[in-house]
């Protein structure tokens, strides 16, 4: 390989290690430093990230990605080489857009907005956070005006975390996913017939919640030997290498759900991690291609695995031997209706697999109306509950448990909320294609068998890392572009039998 891209190669590889170290930083910060650090910490992050962002945006380097472009320019369309300089150009021109006046900005308004934000969400007080919330909602619009867009401004922050994604195909399957599934969930609420999931709420100790999660984490496939499991306030996966991710969980010592399930959502980010190519080290080709993809390995493992029947075939009495007291009497048919309960609720993160989606549709319609000027950060609250009211029939009895309960506005991170939603049409699709390509594949998960699903996701997914965008994935693994079939198929196949419909 020629002289421009090794030398491209290498200042790729110094950036990496940079951003790895300011995740490190962040990991240890969030799983491990005492309370005491974090004045220091803060000034050590933002120090390597200033370094990181003067070498990732210098003239020279764009220069030298220039120079490689052109040594790659003849290179077959699927050579990594390429891909990879491609990739580095597009984060390189992202990341000059932004003016340093309005990156410094941004910067001093998130920390300020975020103190708000967190006394405004503890005093339930909507006007503490309203001021923060206009300021980040005029960042958001100048950053999409810097970015730039063909279509709306809401388009380029979208870009921003599901590149190549737009407004209108997600406005348009968001509104194929309401109308399915609104009908759906009315008819589980009207119905009556009530799931008891009091076994889920009962004394758990959390020693024996670790063990037993670190028991099903190692049976979806998370290897704990280029992994580890640590306790946080706010569960995430972080990688500093495909031979380094760790995840991390927490848990509640009267209720199951949070630690066992929240663990087995952050493996499958990892699984996806640990999976990518070797030959992608040090790069950022070497960790998942977007947000909504991400985010579909997270909810495969949680969910299509996770609160399947066939799983638990296999995995109960792993489950009942470390609660013999809360479960040992417990059948697995009742555990399975216990995890699959559907009830319309108002906190997005504890939500099930069926109204999860409605409460991301709610934040996207926001979002946008915020961005274009159609709604004013004084109206969110009203134009919340009407929301809630309109997509799962309830309303929040305080703003603490409606408009004030996700921190990403006040990171001014609009465009983030659809891939949530994304990843679960993604997961669906993806599911649906291996099954439909390995004849096999149902009846192995109908035991518990996931052995086969996991190859042909590392086959079809995980090794390309971010090599393909999000459309190439899953159009290169399922045959077609983004859908919503799958998921309605699925969930109106799966609620329908569990409630009798
Ligand atoms: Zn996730």
């Amino acid at each position: 390989m020629s002289t421009h891209y090794n030398t491209l190669l290498e200042k790729v590889h110094e950036l990496n290690d940079l951003q790895k170290a300011i995740a490190l930083l962040h990991w240890d910060r969030e799983a491990i430093m005492p309370k005491a650090g974090m004045a220091e910490r803060v000034q050590q992050m933002t120090t390597l990230t200033r370094l990181a962002h003067r070498m990732g945006t210098s003239d020279k380097f764009g220069d030298l990605i220039e120079r490689a472009a052109e040594e790659v320019a003849d290179d077959d369309d699927e050579s990594t080489e390429k891909r990879l300089v491609a990739e580095v150009k597009w984060q390189y021109e992202q990341a000059r857009r932004l003016s340093p006046e309005l990156v410094k900005r941004r910067a001093e308004v998130t920390g300020k907005a975020n103190g708000a934000w967190q006394e405004a969400r503890a005093k339930a007080d909507f006007a503490l956070f309203e001021p923060y919330l206009e300021q980040t909602i005029d960042i958001a619009r100048e950053s999409a005006e810097q970015y730039g867009y063909d279509q709306q401004p809401y388009d380029a922050l979208l870009n921003l975390f599901e590149r190549g994604m737009t407004t209108d195909t997600v406005r348009k399957t968001f509104a194929a996913v309401s109308d399915a599934t609104v009908p759906l969930l009315q008819a589980i609420v009207s119905d009556g017939k009530q799931i008891d999931d009091s076994v889920l709420h009962q004394a758990f100790a959390v020693e024996s919640q670790k063990a037993v999660a670190r028991t099903i984490a190692t049976a979806v496939g998370y290897d704990f030997e280029r992994g580890y499991l640590g306790t946080v306030v706010h569960p995430f996966a972080t990688s500093f290498s495909r031979n380094d991710c760790r995840i991390t969980s927490r848990w509640y010592p009267d209720f199951l759900n949070p630690g066992l399930f929240g663990t087995l959502h952050e493996s499958g980010h990892a699984i996806y991690e640990q999976g990518t190519d070797a030959a992608f080290s040090r790069t950022p080709l070497a960790r998942g291609t977007s947000s909504g993809i991400h985010e579909s390995q997270s909810r495969l493992f949680e969910n299509l695995i996770g609160r399947s029947y066939g799983f638990w075939q296999a995995n109960y009495s792993a489950l009942q031997a470390a609660f013999p007291a809360q479960l040992g009497s417990v059948t697995c048919d009742q555990f399975y209706l216990a995890i699959n309960k559907v009830q319309p609720s108002f906190i997005r993160v504890e939500a099930d697999e069926l109204t999860y989606n409605l409460h991301i549709i709610l934040r996207f319609e926001l979002e946008i109306a915020l961005l274009n000027g159609d709604l004013q950060a004084h109206d969110v609250p009203t134009a919340w509950n009407d929301k809630m009211q309109q997509l799962l029939g309830i309303t929040p009895p305080s703003d603490a448990q409606g408009c004030l309960q996700d921190m990403h506005w006040s990171a001014a991170m609009f465009g983030y909320f659809p891939t949530y939603a994304l990843g679960n049409l993604y997961a669906v699709q993806l599911y649906d294609a291996a099954l439909a390509q390995l004849p096999a594949l149902k009846s192995e998960l109908e035991y518990g068998e996931i052995g086969g699903l996991f190859s042909w996701l590392h086959e079809n997914v995980h090794r390309h890392g971010k090599k393909y965008t999000p459309d190439e994935l899953v159009t290169r693994a399922t045959g077609q572009s983004l859908t919503h079939e799958p998921f309605v198929a699925y969930v109106t196949k799966k609620f329908s039998q569990i409630y009798g419909l």
